[in-house]
């Protein structure tokens, strides 16, 4: 019954939810480009203020604030910590927008700006999960933590900062990550990891200055040399070949697999959006799956030397530059990884290439069978009335770690996230019905963790 009343509150005030989330996203705050974000920072504020959290905007020594919020509880202890992002992704191209990116303008039952999805309505989802509470209790079913950081696109390079800074006043049974809500067929899906990465910049440079390709026959070009350095590093099946970079890799648990076993994949679809008719090394099923949520890779994202214009320009470039992103999984350790790439480039006799680490970040699982993932899957099932899928670990990276290992918080992403939504893309949108189902799993997990239900 009481649940009922909290349902029928978030359904009641589906069109104030909108209304908050057109008004976050005709705030543009773009973090690669440092647009408007102290702006957004002041209206996430303002936002929970409004709702009476205590919130403040902590500075770092460098970059946007973070918003921070919080309201305790008079029936409960225990303290859920949500994690979000007002920052947004820059909305170019901008002449494949239906309409402005900041004008969030609603057409068939859709939100359309810049950041609608990722991730403005998940933070106006989790405050209209908060005030139903509020406003039909008067009280929150557990305390509330609101983290909403303005870099998260951009790599969230001072957020590691801001924890530490602050980790004593985000202690916590349990948290909630930014992103998550509807997979394909609108069945829900927890998500329970992110894997971790290092990014690493190569640079190889052989000659003063570029030079006449005649003294090829004579002088070394940096861009073999890279090319040679750079092909001891991964075989052809995809593994990394610098010895000791699985030693840490935590597999999979009895639980997990079973998890990954159900967890759909629609292979031949993704193939053709690919545009590839086989996966690497032939990878199909569960070996498929297993990769997407547990392998390590070692990516080359870009490779830069000598002369790509037009026609044909016959030199011997003085340097050869090249940008990798390595996904890394439970318990990599990025640190004593970058060693293990330095060591083995040195015993290759590639000494001389210079490295620069550029970010590194560890990879974050929160077990199955954690209090808090079972409260996403049990509520999910409640809410939705379907069997969730659970993803052991989304295939991209964040800094969930900080959460998971620094702040100790078992964390989940779940929200109000639909699939098409064009996140990063042109015509970003976010489903209105979506917009309130995913409150109303937000709410029930709230009231289940609060130890009430
Ligand atoms: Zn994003």
């Amino acid at each position: 019954m009481a649940r009922n009343h909290i349902r029928k509150h978030i359904d009641d005030h589906a069109e104030q939810a909108v209304l908050r989330l057109q008004k976050l996203c005709r705030q543009p705050s773009v973090s690669a480009q440092g647009v408007g974000l102290r702006e957004c920072a002041e209206l996430v504020r303002g936002l929970m203020v409004e709702l009476g959290l205590h919130a403040e905007l902590v500075s770092l020594k460098e970059g946007p604030p973070v918003v921070y919020g919080e309201l305790r509880s008079q029936s409960s202890k225990r303290t859920l910590v949500f994690y979000n992002h007002y920052d947004v992704q820059p909305p170019d191209p901008l002449e494949l927008w239906e309409s402005d990116p900041w004008a969030a303008e609603i057409r068939e039952g859709r939100v359309y700006a810049r950041g609608a999805a990722d991730n403005k309505a998940n933070i106006v989802s989790r405050l209209a999960a908060i005030e139903a509470f509020l406003k039909t209790r008067g009280d929150l079913p557990c305390n509330i933590k609101f983290v909403v950081e303005g870099e998260e696109e951009t790599g969230s390079p001072h957020f590691a900062e801001y924890i530490h800074q602050e980790r004593s006043r985000l202690k916590g049974e349990g948290a909630i990550w930014e992103f998550g809500g509807l997979d394909y067929g609108d069945i829900p899906a927890v998500t329970l990891g992110l894997k971790g990465m290092l990014y690493v910049e190569f640079c190889v440079k052989t000659l003063a200055k570029d030079s006449h390709s005649a003294r090829a026959a004579i002088v070394e070009n940096p861009a073999w040399r890279l090319l040679r350095a750079l092909g001891t590093l991964r075989d052809e099946r995809g593994r990394v070949a610098i010895e000791g970079w699985y030693d840490d890799v935590r597999g999979f648990t009895p639980e997990e697999l079973k998890a990954l076993e159900k967890e759909p994949l629609q292979e031949e679809q993704l193939k053709s959006d690919l545009g590839i008719s086989q996966f690497l090394a032939g990878m199909s099923g569960l070996e498929l799956k297993k990769a997407l949520a547990g392998n390590p890779t070692a990516n080359i994202a870009g490779f830069y030397s000598g002369y790509i214009g037009e026609g044909h320009k016959t030199v011997l470039p003085a340097y050869a530059k090249a940008k990798m992103d390595f996904r890394l999984v439970p318990d990599q350790d990025p640190e004593a990884l970058a060693s293990l790439l330095r060591n083995h480039l040195k015993q290759r006799g590639f000494g001389d290439i210079q490295l620069a680490i550029q970010s590194e970040n560890p990879a974050a699982r929160t077990p199955l069978n954690s209090e808090i993932a079972r409260i996403a899957c049990d509520t999910a099932h409640e809410v939705f009335g379907a069997e969730p899928i659970v993803h052991v670990s989304s295939a991209g990276s964040g800094p969930m770690h900080l959460f998971t290992h620094t702040l100790k918080l078992p964390t989940v992403a779940i929200g109000c996230n639909h699939p098409y939504s064009n996140t990063h893309a042109p015509n970003e949108n976010q489903r209105i019905d979506a917009l309130i189902s995913g409150t109303k799993w937000i709410a029930a997990v709230m009231e289940r963790f609060g130890g009430k239900a």
